[in-house]
């Protein structure tokens, strides 16, 4: 039997699932839904495979794509893949990248699996062909520039005497010309449009790793773009768009334009839940590597559980997965969530009240922001408070309670563990570490024992955290002035604008 309990007479469904082009916002709520539930989840390279952690961590996870210098996975065994596990009745998730109908091979996929008579569903992506344009500033088609595009295999050397693809026809048949996998063949496909009657001074454009944070775009003319390619060393995935709408990204480009575009910061986490510093980074535009993945465990009851729930006039959750894994406590002692009892409920931060209302419980008290959380508590002196949460939680929080008056004690549920399964990514790709706390910087020695080399710009969050790296051995070029987030965010964006990308 497998976690959806199909027996395995029946054929599982095999989920032909689009992971957008990069950006893992992209990825559609169908895709995530299928992740979620998946048992194997066959995928090819993804610019970004942070979303294969939507899968159970107990899922099957089948790399089928290139390695450097080695050959993909054949068609024919990826095909074999796919219908075997379906037929051990597992549901499986196949991957792609972009949409799994554009150049993907998802059709010869969904043809192989009809043929036996096994379930499929096709959950579309967000294509690189007009999803990458749109990052760089390029709408495909605009009233004033063009009507039509046409999404185009530059796989094909275009001074093959045998193509299959009429030039003739690609050269005059839409306004905008998108090529996809046409890097290597990107000067003979320019020369090529112009031999066929597109003006040599035509724009044009090829754009790298398009919606990711490491995007870059090179803009120029049919005549000189594969030039200029050349010298800026863009390598795939990266695709050409022709055609004059590409004159529009000189006003319109705004992802690669952002103060921290192209920059990789290191965000060194104690916690599960997302941090604010990381919100900001990607929302300046840099790509943020939060390390290590951690991963919450429940843990086994000990003690009189539900007469300590019983006995608290306040039920404190502290995490978002603070309740899901209470009830899951309860649930080895066969009750449930009626195990709550009469006390009134608080949550430490906006996400966790979101997810006590997802489960149809009031909230008392939700402040926005867990600091100041014991100012504004509406609970009068010598009122009992049970804390719910992470086992190494919030000390913070339970000294300014108890400083208040209130008589707390901590009920730990869960654990957070380092996900092994998610290698390390090595420092050295780094431009900057960001450390959010004195924690986080002895999550980054642990993590990283050498530290950082001299080619990274650490900042620290203020005085406290600077003493404690300095402590660990750990280099600090420079605190930020205010101690909030996004004072470290400002401190990064100042101390790294000087310095050229991949310097
Ligand atoms: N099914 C995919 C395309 C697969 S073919 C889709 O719908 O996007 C692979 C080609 O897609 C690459 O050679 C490149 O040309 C293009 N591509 C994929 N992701 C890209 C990205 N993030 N930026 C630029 N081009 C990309």
């Amino acid at each position: 039997m497998t976690r959806h309990g199909h027996s395995t007479s029946t054929p599982g469904t095999v989920y032909l699932v689009g992971a957008g082009p990069g950006d893992p916002g992209l990825l559609t709520r169908h895709g995530a839904d299928a992740l979620a539930r998946a048992d194997v989840v066959v995928y090819d390279r993804l610019a970004d495979d942070s979303m294969l952690s939507l899968a159970p961590a107990d899922a099957e996870l089948v790399y089928v794509g290139k390695q450097a210098a080695v050959h993909a996975v054949p068609q024919p065994r990826i095909n074999q893949l796919l219908s075997t596990h379906a037929e051990q009745g597992k549901c499986v998730v196949r991957l792609k990248g972009g949409d799994p109908f554009v150049f993907g091979r998802g059709g010869e996929e969904a043809t192989h699996l009809r043929e036996r008579g096994i379930p499929c569903v096709v959950v579309p992506g967000v294509t690189s062909a007009v999803a990458a344009p749109a990052y760089a500033g390029i709408p495909v088609t605009d009233r004033r520039h063009a009507s039509s595009f046409a999404v185009i295999t530059g796989h094909e050397d275009p001074t093959r005497q045998t193509s299959r693809i009429d030039w003739h026809g690609v050269a005059h048949g839409a306004d905008t010309l998108v090529f996809l996998m046409g890097l290597t063949n990107l000067a003979s496909i320019c020369s090529r449009l112009i031999d066929e009657g597109r003006p040599a001074t035509a724009a044009a454009a090829v754009i790298e790793r398009g919606t990711t944070p490491g995007q870059r775009v090179v803009t120029g003319t049919l005549a000189d773009l594969a030039g200029r390619v050349a010298e800026a060393g863009l390598h795939p995935p990266a695709l050409i768009v022709v055609g004059d709408v590409v004159q529009l990204r000189r006003q319109l480009a705004w992802h690669d334009s952002q103060p921290l575009a192209g920059r990789r910061i290191l965000v060194p986490r104690v916690r599960r839940r997302p941090s604010e510093i990381v919100r900001l980074l990607k929302a300046a535009g840099a790509e943020v590597a939060e390390v290590p993945v951690l991963r919450s465990e429940t843990l086994p009851v000990t003690g009189d559980l539900r007469g300590r729930l019983d006995a608290a006039d306040w039920l404190v959750f502290t995490s978002p997965g603070a309740l899901e894994a209470l009830l899951e406590q309860l649930g080895t002692l066969g009750s449930d969530i009626r195990a709550l009892g009469a006390g009134r409920i608080a949550a430490a931060g906006p996400a966790t009240a979101a997810q006590l209302r997802r489960c149809g419980l009031r909230v008392d008290y939700a402040p926005e922001t867990a600091t100041g959380f014991a100012d504004g508590f509406p609970a009068s002196s010598h009122a009992t408070a049970l804390l719910i949460g992470e086992e190494v939680g919030e000390r913070r929080m339970l000294r300014d309670l108890a400083v208040a008056g209130l008589c707390c004690s901590e009920l730990p549920v869960s654990r957070l563990t380092v996900d092994d399964r998610a290698p390390l990514p090595p420092i050295e790709q780094f431009d900057a570490i960001a450390l959010a706390s004195s924690n986080t910087a002895r999550r980054l020695i642990e993590a990283y024992p050498d530290g950082p080399t001299d080619a990274q710009v650490v900042v620290s969050i203020g005085p406290m955290t600077s003493r404690t790296a300095g402590r660990l051995g750990l280099r600090v070029d420079a605190e930020a002035a205010g101690a909030s987030p996004a004072a470290v965010v400002r401190t990064l964006v100042e101390r790294l604008e000087t310095r050229l990308p991949g310097d």
